[in-house]
């Protein structure tokens, strides 16, 4: 569903995605590790349209976001990036929105279904996040979790064909983690097709159906996560797999 090739990104002189290549198929869960400042974000963020990267090509979907470094018509980039939803570190929600208000502006601002339709679903996804009493209160009121699951409540209000979370759990206590991943569980058992940065290494371990890890702007191993975890072929992956577990 998605198709990553030659993808190279730069900040002035500092290259940070340095010709990145990988496919994600359908109802993949794909777990993406890696040290600090290897290029996670800005290779997830390249996908979804929030970089703009300087070659290569993306594909989502059958669709080419970007084909050799050209980037398809305003357009058409909208429609194809509105194929994903994206969830973020620090939650990003609208501070002066109620947690409904939240799950709907954006398709309320697209104005493509009636509001009633809209009311119905936030309704549902509340419910699916366990946040159904929660509709009325602001962001602020809310644990770390529960924002990022209204987060994740948000993204799925749009009907992703697939969901990008940039370490959603990295903001949180620890105590708080559970609750996301188990939401995140959810989805991958439903068959979402997610990409997922991230440093829970038991969650990769046993949700992701394909685990990439990158290191200096490079995918360095990609694989079935049981195999990188336990018999990594490079000498960098062994380093960072023993600092992290
Ligand atoms: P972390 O685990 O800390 O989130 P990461 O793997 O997500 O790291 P990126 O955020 O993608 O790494 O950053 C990759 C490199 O690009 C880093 O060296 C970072 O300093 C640099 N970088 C990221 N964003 C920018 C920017 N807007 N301007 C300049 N340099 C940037
Ligand atoms: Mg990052």
């Amino acid at each position: 569903i998605i198709t990553v090739s030659n993808l190279k990104k730069s900040y002035g002189d500092l290259e940070v995605l340095k010709g990145i290549n990988f496919n994600v198929d359908k109802n993949d869960v794909v777990a993406i590790i890696g040290p600090s400042g290897s290029g996670k974000s800005t290779m997830l963020r390249s996908l979804i349209h929030l970089e703009e990267i300087n070659d290569g090509t993306i594909s989502i979907d059958g669709q080419e976001l970007v084909k050799n470094g050209v980037y398809a018509k305003a357009h058409d980039l909208k429609q194809i990036t509105s194929k994903m939803g994206m969830v973020f570190q620090h939650f990003n929600l609208f501070p002066h929105l109620t947690v409904k208000e939240n799950l709907e502006i954006a398709p309320k601002m697209a104005k493509k279904e009636a509001i009633k339709v809209i009311q119905q679903r936030s309704e549902e996804l509340l419910h699916k996040v366990g946040l159904t009493s929660w509709a009325k209160s602001y962001p602020a009121k809310l644990s770390g979790g529960q924002k990022q699951r209204v987060a994740i409540a948000r993204a799925l209000m749009m009907d992703p064909e697939i969901l990008l979370f940039d370490e959603p759990t990295s903001a949180l206590d620890p105590e708080l983690t559970g609750e996301v991943l188990q939401v995140m569980k959810d989805l991958a058992q439903e068959k979402m097709t997610m990409i997922v940065v991230t440093h829970e290494m038991g969650f990769a371990k046993e949700v992701a159906t394909k685990a990439i890890f990158m290191d200096n702007g490079e995918i360095v191993e990609s694989g079935e996560p049981g195999a990188l975890f336990t018999n990594p072929q490079f000498d960098r992956t062994k380093a960072f797999l023993q600092r992290s577990l």
